[in-house]
């Protein structure tokens, strides 16, 4: 069985991010780019399932910029066999990357995809959800636990009130939450054979995919900045500003 893995480069976790000053979007110059932290769990779950003999190969897709390749390379030298890069600078909406992702899986057959629950960049949360419904496959999204059985896969998801377990048939999409498993580093040695591993180049237009958006982006702001707190001098103070300040008694 082939597991595909669709990886998105986003603004690294760590960032302050900034708010341009037109309001446009995020300022995106010189800013530390990685790939987004539910597609690194994802990358990771593939390996095992592909470590414990379930899995025969691991590809890895990228949908971006020429630099979403350094993403790419941090999946192969994580432990993916190949990757596919299809180049795009479009500000790229989670239909327009379903649709390729849809047309990848039907070049690349795998019999699942682990998509990452969602971009910390836009938080669309979208992406796995879509591309289930164009290949009309199952889907077992918020994963915190993945067995693979023959034709079929078991998996536990976070929902609300606790954990539901649930059974799909294979091929299907899963998405994965932060609680599946601790991600690998690469070493340096991995990092180096990660350079010679096979990366296929693609352009949306291969997949007869059009990246014209359907959204309009009307501004972008920074959150308000949070009020500085007030120290109270007994439990009854506090109970009095619950009650007459803050509403909540
Ligand atoms: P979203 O629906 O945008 O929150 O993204 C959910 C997941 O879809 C991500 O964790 C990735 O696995 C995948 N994804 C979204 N955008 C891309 C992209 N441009 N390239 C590759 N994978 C993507």
């Amino acid at each position: 069985m082939k597991i595909l893995v669709p990886v998105k480069r986003v603004v690294d976790y760590n960032v302050k991010i900034r708010v341009k000053p037109d309001g446009s979007g995020v300022e995106l110059a010189n800013v530390k780019m990685s790939m987004n932290p539910f597609d690194e769990i994802s990358v990771e779950e593939a390996l095992r399932i592909k470590e414990r003999g379930e899995a025969t190969e691991v590809v890895v897709v990228s949908i971006g910029p020429a630099k979403a390749e350094e993403t790419l390379r941090t999946a192969l030298a994580m432990g993916a066999d190949r990757a596919v890069l299809v180049e795009t600078d479009d500000a790229i909406e989670p239909l327009a990357v379903a649709k390729i992702l849809k047309a990848v899986a039907e070049a690349e057959q795998p019999g699942l995809i682990v998509v990452g629950k969602q971009a910390i960049d836009d938080d669309s949360n979208q992406t796995g959800q879509i591309l289930a419904a164009l290949l009309g496959w199952p889907q077992a999204t918020f994963a915190s636990r993945v067995e693979i059985g023959s034709e079929k896969a078991t998996i536990t998801r976070e929902v609300d009130g606790g954990l539901q377990t649930i059974e799909v048939k294979l091929p299907a999409v899963v998405t994965t939450d932060l609680r599946l498993n601790d991600p690998r580093y690469a070493s340096l040695p991995n990092i180096m054979k990660a350079k010679k591993k096979p990366l296929d180049k693609k352009a949306p237009a291969d997949f007869g995919v059009s990246t014209e958006p359907r959204l309009k982006l009307l501004k972008t702001e920074e959150p308000s900045g949070r009020k500085a707190g007030v120290r109270v001098n007994s439990v009854a103070e506090l109970v009095d500003k619950l009650k007459t300040e803050a509403g909540v008694l």
